[in-house]
């Protein structure tokens, strides 16, 4: 088992190059790892590729979403036990024109942080590919982000920045595409309520993610997505 006793960022949404409120990054020693922690983490999850039975088992096998993310990525994911409560997920904007997970992290390891505070980096075509869902070393350790500016949040909150700044335009139909997607599958695989799918302005006093954010309508898909996963 990890020893989890390395020091895990909790305060603080990224600033500068990463758009976010926030200043600093306070290090606290994680609680170490309880026997049996697991128990109630893993929500009933079914792989898309396995919707409607297993392959082979002779049962239909219902088609992917079009708003599905890549099966090698979900695979991914898939296999990162989850070793945390996670209840929300919080939708960030870079408020850059540029970015990744990989600037992002520099960036913030410069400034002597843990490195990139979200769990996922949507990328907008330019240190990334557009749409490319990216995902750090927050999710697969498990570690509690550091994107919300408020402790709860940064606990148990899944942190996902799309790259651009939606106080001056709008995510690309690839990102949103993405976004979907991946917070479907998220809310799946942890049991997470769209009810607790939220902006960062919800939790703290933000624009993020920005005004020109389609909140109303990234909330109607996923809505649509939800439902057509569950029929
Ligand atoms: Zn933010």
């Amino acid at each position: 088992m990890r020893d989890l006793s390395v020091a895990v960022a909790v305060m603080i949404c990224l600033a500068g190059a990463v758009g976010c409120n926030g200043q600093k990054e306070t290090v606290k020693t994680e609680k170490p790892e309880r026997k049996n922690y697991h128990k109630y983490l893993d929500a009933p999850y079914v792989p898309d590729s396995q919707r409607g039975g297993k392959p082979g088992s002779g049962a239909k096998v219902a088609p992917r979403s079009p708003n599905a993310i890549p099966i090698a990525l979900e695979d991914d994911l898939t296999k990162v036990r989850l070793r945390r409560r996670w209840k929300y997920i919080v939708v960030h904007h870079s408020g850059t024109d540029k970015g990744s997970a990989g600037s992002f992290n520099n960036a913030h390891k410069q400034r002597g942080w843990l490195g990139v505070g979200y769990h996922f980096v949507i990328g907008n075509g330019t240190l990334s590919k557009e749409g490319e869902i990216e995902t750090t070393f927050r999710w697969n350790e498990q570690i509690q982000g550091a994107h919300a500016g408020v402790e709860e949040y940064n606990e148990h909150g899944i942190g996902i920045c799309l790259v651009g700044d939606f106080n001056a335009g709008v995510p690309s139909p690839a990102q949103i595409k993405s976004l979907i997607g991946l917070t479907n599958y998220l809310q799946r695989r942890c049991g997470i309520p769209i009810t607790q799918v939220l902006g960062h302005r919800d939790v703290k006093q933000t624009d993020c993610p920005g005004q020109l954010f389609p909140w109303a309508e990234f909330k109607r898909a996923l809505q649509q997505e939800n439902a057509w996963r569950s029929s």
